[in-house]
């Protein structure tokens, strides 16, 4: 787990897989709501076993149409990887969040708009 200097907690662990644009919404407390966002699971497969599980986090309008929501995205190889990076790659471009700030924007959610 990579490094992040955050403004409120100093160097901290991050979480990688927040958009650029969600991560600053989240540092202005600009999302209260599950709605508000959406949580693409992406789990990667060695042969036929589960080799890891990562969560991506972006704004709604941030998710291509190709991907179906609610939908685990599954890469069973280098070419399924490519295409992932093709359809959301840019948006993680700076992105990033302080996994602490990530934490506690998790617990002020609600599931209501
Ligand atoms: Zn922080």
């Amino acid at each position: 787990m990579g490094l992040i200097k955050c403004k409120v907690h100093g160097e901290s662990g991050v979480v990688p897989f927040v958009s650029k644009r969600l991560s600053d919404k989240i540092a202005i407390s600009g999302i209260h709501s599950f709605k508000d966002f959406t949580v693409l699971e992406v789990i990667f497969y060695d042969g036929d076993d589960i080799f890891c599980n990562d969560k991506y986090y972006l704004l709604n309008d941030e998710v291509p149409s190709e991907i179906i929501k609610n939908k685990p995205i599954l890469i069973h190889n280098d070419e399924d990887e490519v295409n992932l990076n093709t359809l959301v790659g840019r948006s993680f471009l700076g992105g990033g969040c302080c996994i602490k700030c990530f934490n506690n924007f998790m617990k002020s959610l609600t599931y209501s708009k």
